[in-house]
């Protein structure tokens, strides 16, 4: 068979080869199990328990949103319920396990698929609509008749795979943590979807955005991804596999080089240190970051924690999990983020509908200030693990000072109920913001009167500044770190934080590249927050460089007008300084 080679959008990086296993679009895979005559009265049985069960978990979603009757997702949940009652369905599904003889499962399965044909196919808006309705609580009604962990086949294969899927989401990819996954290869997303961050945290390759390769892919074919360039090879010929061996080995070399800095700050040739820390999507890579060299937690994204679950975290629980990573990480800071909901980031027990949160949605602390018993529950379980080390507070997506205030109002109230109850926590715990809106950055100087801390999120802000969806592909090619507006934004904000003589962190992406860090040590951030694998390698290029030099690059490029001449400016400056920079990753 001949070589194909797909272009793709580099992800996350590192290379692997290895088998594929292509990701069932339906997510769901139902063994068609037959049954015996006999066992039809219990798949019955199994039916109605698990209507019944999902009922009452829609019932108890309801109560703890505390959502007025009236509004929009209320009314959802009601049609979610109004889908579980639906007589022609339920019968039909009891008719076929009688008939078929076949698990409750499947059968019901089979049903669903014939219900959400029909309605796609009808004219009616508003009945074509219901599909999602109809997806969305026979994926629940599926949890209930099913054992979960048994819904992805893949996870029970005992050998490594490469994951291709049309698109994985991030609960998708939360699921791979420890599982025997060499890559992710999907037709969509762009490079700084919670997707590829999350590919990233795991420390596998991935390529995004191919358009077709779910089709262009069997499963069972042997590929190589190439994750530094976005590259997938199908059948490749000896040749490429021994080049591709020699490029791994490089790449283990150029990483394992930094070893010996681990324990060095990141502290330029003319004294200039910044503060290296990690960002978490998971608990359990608290102790991988220190094994980086990690200083401390830049961004602990807690909505991860809510994902892969039919129920919302309790207080306890999170509070278990916050304490652990606090005392995992003593004297060390470690920035817990509030529940940043929405835009790529969905979360199952709160069946709100997917277009009711995208980007510019209902999400982050806008969902919080709306749900403050959910937002309530989170901020008392920090500041009860505040007590057991370093924690701040760091609301997402402010986009004015109205819901500051608004937070920090919740968080008083929190605070005073637990002085009352006298349980332990530290009062004066720093509070801090993301920047990530053009709106919070224009106005940084008046937020710096109000917040002990700054950290500015460019995933969202190059894509709120661009009007860029970060996570399509089709616009990926605008989806510019280097624009001289995005940069402008985080000189303006870096200026601000300064003035009132608050830290600013940065914990996008862009921190974890060498290239773009260099401007950033430049335009002034006090600390640069990542993912672990990259941290050694900008360790690296801060003690490689002087601060002088990244501040002189910093004062040109803001003046560039296009972020091409502001990437090829430094480029060369870098490769002037210090040309053994520019590795394998
Ligand atoms: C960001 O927006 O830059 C950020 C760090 O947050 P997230 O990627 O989780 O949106
Ligand atoms: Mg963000």
């Amino acid at each position: 068979m001949d070589e194909i080679v797909l272009k793709g959008i580099p992800a996350a990086p590192g290379i692997a080869y290895g088998r594929t296993f292509i990701l069932d679009k339906q997510e769901f895979i139902v063994p068609a199990r037959s049954i015996m005559e006999e066992e039809v009265p219990v798949e019955i049985a199994r039916f109605e328990e698990a209507l019944i069960k999902t009922r009452q978990e829609i019932l108890t979603i309801q109560k703890k949103l505390s959502t007025d009757r009236d509004s929009k997702h209320a009314q959802i949940l009601d049609a979610h319920l109004l889908v579980l009652e639906d007589r022609s369905l339920i019968e039909d599904v009891i008719q076929n396990i009688r008939a078929q003889k076949y698990s409750a499962e499947y059968t019901f399965f089979e049903v669903l698929k014939k219900y959400v044909k029909i309605f796609s196919t009808i004219e009616d808006e508003y009945l074509k609509e219901r599909v999602v309705d109809i997806n969305d609580v026979g994926r629940r009604v599926l949890k209930n008749l099913m054992d979960e962990t048994k819904m992805h086949e893949f996870e029970h294969l005992e050998e490594e795979i490469i994951i291709v899927s049309h698109d994985l989401s991030p609960s998708d990819t939360a699921n791979m943590f420890n599982k025997n996954i060499l890559a992710f290869v999907t037709d969509i997303g762009g490079p700084t979807s919670h997707t590829a961050i999350m590919a990233k945290s795991l420390g596998v390759p991935a390529v995004v955005g191919l358009k077709d390769a779910t089709l262009r892919i069997y499963n069972q074919d042997y590929i190589i991804v190439d994750g530094r360039k976005g590259l997938i090879i199908i059948h490749p010929t000896e040749e490429t596999k021994s080049l591709y061996r020699k490029e791994q080995d490089r790449i283990v070399k150029f990483r394992n080089q930094f070893q010996d800095i681990k324990n060095l700050p990141a502290k330029t040739k003319d004294g200039r240190q910044v503060g290296i820390l990690a960002n978490l999507e998971l608990a359990e890579e608290a102790l991988t970051s220190q094994e980086h060299g990690a200083e401390g937690i830049g961004l602990y994204r807690t909505e991860y924690f809510y994902m892969n679950r039919i129920d919302l975290p309790s207080e306890e629980e999170q509070f278990e999990a916050y304490k652990k990573v606090a005392q995992s990480m003593p004297s060390k800071p470690v920035t817990i983020r509030t529940l940043d909901l929405g835009g790529d980031k969905f979360i199952s027990s709160l069946q709100i509908p997917r277009d009711m949160y995208p980007f510019l949605g209902w999400r982050a602390i806008r969902f919080c200030l709306a749900c403050p018993e959910i937002f309530k529950s989170q901020l008392r379980a920090i500041l009860r693990a505040s007590a057991y080390g370093d924690l701040r507070i760091m609301y997402p997506m402010i986009s004015g000072i109205k819901e500051l205030r608004q937070a920090n109002a919740i968080l008083d109230e929190v605070k005073k109920g637990l002085k009352e109850k006298k349980i332990p926590f530290n009062e004066r715990i720093p509070v801090g913001i993301m920047i990530e809106v053009p709106s919070a950055a224009m106005m940084a100087d008046i937020f710096a009167k109000e917040t002990d801390f700054f950290s500015i999120g460019t995933n969202d802000l190059i894509q709120y500044t661009l009007a860029v969806d970060r996570v399509n592909e089709q616009t990926a090619d605008l989806y510019d770190p280097y624009h001289p507006a995005v940069l402008r934004f985080i000189q303006k904000t870096v200026d601000a934080a300064h003035q009132a003589k608050i830290p600013v962190s940065l914990c996008g992406e862009m921190g974890s590249e060498p290239l773009s860090a260099f401007i950033l040590l430049g335009l002034g951030i006090d600390i640069l927050s990542m993912t672990s694998l990259s941290i050694l390698q900008i360790k690296n290029l801060i003690r490689n460089v002087s601060f002088k030099d990244a501040q002189e690059l910093a004062k040109r490029v803001v003046n560039l007008s296009t972020g091409s001449e502001v990437e090829e400016m430094a480029k060369a400056k870098l490769k002037a300084i210090a040309p053994n920079l520019f590795g394998f990753n």
